[in-house]
């Protein structure tokens, strides 16, 4: 009783001293502690109403089933059953990922992954969906040398607010980079599979067989990282692993 008493005092004393402020555009927050985004902040990330692929997370002109998948993924062998994001990266969300990248953007990638979280369980109430049982969230992991440099995993801080949000485990060294990947940006769909195939293997130190597992990264794009991320829990035992991150690029690359 005395120790939450105290740490509603810090808390207090906290916000009197550091207000809490937006985590996109820093406007002062009058809301109670812990909230992260202004109301308009949060609108514009949420904003995106397309309909998508639920396999690929693409927009579509329907809402595809995720046996089914859409043009862009129909031939693609894909070994998660379902994807989601936010919206598309030519949006407003775009800066939030390149923020979300640096050690500053921490509390924004936070609060986009707690919005991610809650796109996630819409899709959840559809019946029958994939995203309907998941037992923990895996970050697509960051070689050590390059977390070094960078300061901070975006993909691990979106984690981080999904799976509070979700309230489930969050398994951040479920999976390790195994070797210095070159940037998947610079490269061409060819080469991005090349660059990431076998990059990732689990690291044994939880128990993943049976387990539904929902990966998350930044950006979507050629989906090489997912599903080079998805082959190896697979391989570790899991029954189901799933995709979400904060935004789909929509631009094919060739
Ligand atoms: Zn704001
Ligand atoms: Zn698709």
């Amino acid at each position: 009783m005395l120790s939450l008493l105290a740490s509603r005092l810090v808390t207090a004393a906290t916000d009197l001293l550091f207000p809490p402020t937006c985590a996109a555009c820093q406007a002062d927050l009058a809301t109670p502690h812990g909230v992260l985004l202004c109301s308009s902040c949060e609108a514009t990330i949420r904003s995106d109403t397309l309909p998508r692929c639920l396999r690929c997370a693409m927009p579509c002109r329907t809402i595809l089933q995720s046996s089914v998948g859409c043009s862009h993924c129909r031939e693609m062998k894909l070994p998660f059953a379902a994807a989601a994001v936010l919206g598309n990266y030519d949006t407003s969300l775009r800066a939030v990922v390149i923020r979300a990248k640096y050690p500053h953007g921490e509390q924004l990638a936070l609060a986009a992954g707690q919005l991610l979280a809650d796109r996630i369980q819409e899709l959840a109430a559809r019946g029958d969906s994939p995203f309907a049982t998941i037992d923990a969230v895996v970050p697509v992991p960051m070689h050590w040398l390059k977390r070094m440099v960078r300061g901070a995993s975006a993909a691990e801080s979106i984690a981080r607010g999904v799976a509070s949000r979700l309230n489930v485990p969050l398994l951040s060294s479920a999976v390790g980079c195994t070797r210095f990947l070159a940037k998947q940006g610079s490269l061409s769909q060819r080469k991005r599979a090349r660059n990431v195939r076998s990059a990732y293997r689990a690291t044994g130190q939880f128990e993943l067989t049976g387990a539904s597992l929902l990966i998350v990264d930044d950006v979507l794009t050629t989906l090489s990282t997912t599903i080079s991320m998805g082959k190896s829990l697979i391989a570790a035992g899991a029954a189901q692993t799933l995709v979400a991150g904060i935004a789909r690029s929509t631009s094919i690359v060739s």
